[in-house]
């Protein structure tokens, strides 16, 4: 079994970035989770099917194959062997994935997936339920966090640099709902696992966060034995 880093919170904490980035200085590989779980939720759109259909949905989740492959250390998300990596990030898919991952049997086949990728491999891991499900035996646990009012601002300054104009209030009312529905379904639900350090980016910049998380993950000079056997 290879490291494993569990970083979790709620959306626009900026965890992919900063995940990423984090990967790359340690040598790991990075898995997004939440790009698999649009993967999945983009097979349901194309099905015709409604966030709120949950039978159509559990009913349909066998039919969608979602893999990982790594191109230059970037993950790409297969859907029935189509590489999906470019059409994932829209509000639509980000919406059904947020519906359909409250689904049991979604979870399940995410989770075995996610497992065997960090067998194979040392991983910075990110998601909603890595530190307290997935992985719960993860040498490093982050919990990043950050208020509603400066998430909604970065989504919002994210969505400008592309050309969109934004809404700011909209994005936080919809971030609020997500963080609800996250923290409150049945199946591993969002929350900050119980030896997880927490870490709020809300007035820190993204390389302060960046040297925060490198000196959370470095290994301890005695490999992590405690004093008294150095
Ligand atoms: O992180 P991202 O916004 O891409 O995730 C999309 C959705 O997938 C989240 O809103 C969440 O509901 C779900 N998700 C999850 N468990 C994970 C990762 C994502 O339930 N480990």
């Amino acid at each position: 079994m290879g490291r494993q880093i569990a970083i979790d919170g709620p959306a626009g904490a900026g965890k992919s970035t900063i995940a990423r980035s984090l990967a790359k200085r340690l040598g790991y590989i990075y898995v997004d989770t939440g790009a698999m779980y649009r993967a999945m939720a983009l097979y349901f759109l194309r099905k015709g099917i409604l966030a709120e259909e949950t039978e159509r949905i559990e009913a349909a989740c066998g039919e969608a194959d979602v893999t990982i492959a790594f191109e230059n250390g970037e993950q790409q998300v297969l859907l029935n062997g189509e590489n999906v990596n470019g059409l994932i990030r829209t509000e639509a898919v980000g919406n059904m994935a947020s519906a359909s991952s409250v689904c049991l049997k979604v979870r399940e086949k995410m989770t075995e997936l996610q497992r065997k990728l960090a067998q194979e491999a040392d991983v910075v891991m990110d998601g909603r339920d890595i530190g307290t499900f997935v992985l719960p035996q993860a040498d490093v646990k982050i919990y990043l966090t950050a208020s509603i009012e400066e998430r909604a601002r970065r989504r919002a300054l994210e969505y400008e640099q592309k050309g969109i104009t934004a809404d700011i209030e909209q994005i936080a009312k919809d971030i609020a709902e997500r963080d609800y529905r996250d923290m409150h379904r049945e199946h591993a639900p969002l929350r900050q696992a119980e030896d997880a350090v927490l870490v709020d980016t809300s007035d820190m910049t993204i390389p302060q966060v960046e040297e925060r998380l490198l000196e959370l993950c470095k290994v301890p000079e005695n490999g992590g034995k405690s004093d008294f056997f150095a």
